[in-house]
């Protein structure tokens, strides 16, 4: 899971354990509050009516009755207060939920029941509010209350995703930029992202470093195996002479003859691997050129004739299936004739007898692609990711080969910003496919 998922998904998380607890407790802390108020509003009630009955008199309430019970409710029962004589003091206000009868219809109030004297006597007073009205309140303010936490928390969740966004910026930035463009330490972009988080800062510098490191030793690498390439081919030419020459004396008994024609054909091999070593340092240090303009449907031809008498020996048909061709711009011919020259020379090596093998180019999306499928022994998966580094063998049944044609085939693609894919399976064939941008 991405980094910038978990982040929003931890904030949503526990933002909603926020917004649960919050639904849990806010009822409970409107019901409360609400209770207050309206015990408050009673109470304000109670002085208002005492303060009358002090001014007016206690018979402007009373008289109106003919048990001498003061009583008076609005038409829709939400309010009541009710007055009569006592003997009995009450000590202090008295707040309950309770129910009465008006007009046959039972009404449940919060009531505040008080004892008060005027003129000497002492009087009952019930004040209420109807408990329907109150529980009204109390659901429109829980509405409220949830709609605006809502509200806040989409709000909080959509900023939280675009900073965690905005943060994780110069972290996607060094991946783009540097780690996934980069596939030789020549080409990496040592720029500086521009960040003010001091982790990445150190992150980028941290790469930077690596990075100068990895290139001087790639570079003193290049280096030494081109030196050491250009220094074995003298004494291997001097010793190839000089065999040649021993056999032309024709001074030898043919056990000496025979010893020195081995001996010439693993000077050869050790000339093809040096000179291959030289190509490949010499390609890496771009010591060629790339002006020429090639059209790789003839190149494909070309290859195919030049190594036509394989295909006889080997029984296999080469078929070149072009649906569009393409003109390579700024690209280096003879090192486009090796690469695919090697490509379809597997092709052949690692084919079935009168096995088959297709050449094809074809535009796709912004890409031509150059591919060279066979119906050979294949390779298998765990191999897949290092048929390209020097040396390395899959199959060592065959002794022709060094293990280096591969790796030319992607050091000239670098070269030309080529990118290489290897599709195979065992036992029914591969697909090279070479990735050709189209600009
Ligand atoms: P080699 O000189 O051994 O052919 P390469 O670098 O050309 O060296 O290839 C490396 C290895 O990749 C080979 O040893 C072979 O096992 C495998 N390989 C390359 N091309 C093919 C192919 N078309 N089919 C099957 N295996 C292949």
């Amino acid at each position: 899971m991405k980094l910038r998922s978990k982040l929003s998904l931890y904030s949503t998380l526990s933002k909603l354990l926020v917004l649960i607890a919050f639904i849990v407790i806010v009822p409970i802390i409107i019901s409360f509050v609400s209770t207050q108020h309206t015990d408050s509003r009673l109470t304000n009630m109670k002085d208002k009516v005492i303060k009358l009955v002090d001014k007016v008199g206690i018979k402007e309430f009373l008289e109106e009755e003919e048990d001498s019970v003061f009583a008076s409710y609005n038409i829709l029962k939400e309010e009541y207060i009710s007055i009569e004589p006592t003997d009995k003091v009450i000590p202090s206000p008295v707040f309950e939920n309770t129910s009465r009868i008006w007009e046959d219809a039972t009404v449940d109030y919060r009531l505040l029941t008080v004892t008060f004297r005027h003129a000497g006597h002492l009087y009952l007073m019930e004040i209420g509010k109807s408990l329907a009205v109150v529980k009204d309140l109390n659901g429109v303010l829980q509405r409220v209350a949830f709609f605006v936490l809502i509200i806040s928390f989409a709000i909080t969740i959509l900023l939280n995703i675009g900073y965690s966004n905005y943060l994780l910026r110069p972290f996607h930035l060094i991946i783009e930029k540097k780690l996934k463009t980069v596939n030789h330490p020549e080409k990496f972009n040592f720029e500086t992202i521009p960040t003010t988080t001091a982790d990445f800062v150190y992150l980028d510098q941290t790469i930077n470093e690596m990075m100068h490191k990895i290139k001087n030793t790639f570079a003193r690498e290049k280096e030494f195996i081109s030196n050491v390439s250009h220094e074995l081919l003298t004494p291997i030419s001097v010793l190839q002479t000089r065999f040649e020459n021993m056999l032309s004396e024709g001074r030898l008994d043919e056990e000496s003859y025979m010893r020195i024609i081995d001996s010439l054909k693993t000077l050869n091999r050790l000339k093809k691997v040096t000179n291959t070593l030289l190509l490949i340092s010499r390609i890496e240090n771009a010591q060629y050129l790339k002006n020429d303009v090639v059209s790789l449907k003839d190149l494909a031809n070309e290859v195919i004739s030049e190594i036509e008498e394989r295909f006889t020996e080997k029984n296999i048909a080469a078929h070149i299936l072009f649906s569009d061709d393409f003109r390579m711009q700024a690209s280096n011919r003879d090192l486009l004739f090796t690469l695919l020259f090697n490509l379809v020379n597997n092709a052949i090596k690692y084919n079935k007898p009168e096995g088959e093998i297709f050449i094809r180019g074809y535009l796709k999306d912004e890409y031509f692609l150059l591919e060279v499928e066979d119906t050979g022994i294949g390779i298998p998966a765990e191999h897949l990711s290092n048929i390209f580094s020097r040396f390395k063998r899959v199959n060592t049944t065959l002794t022709e080969g060094f293990g280096l044609g591969l790796p030319i085939v992607k050091t000239i693609a670098d070269f030309h910003e080529i990118r290489v894919e290897v599709a195979s399976e065992p036992g029914k064939g591969s697909i090279f496919r070479l990735v050709i941008k189209n600009s």
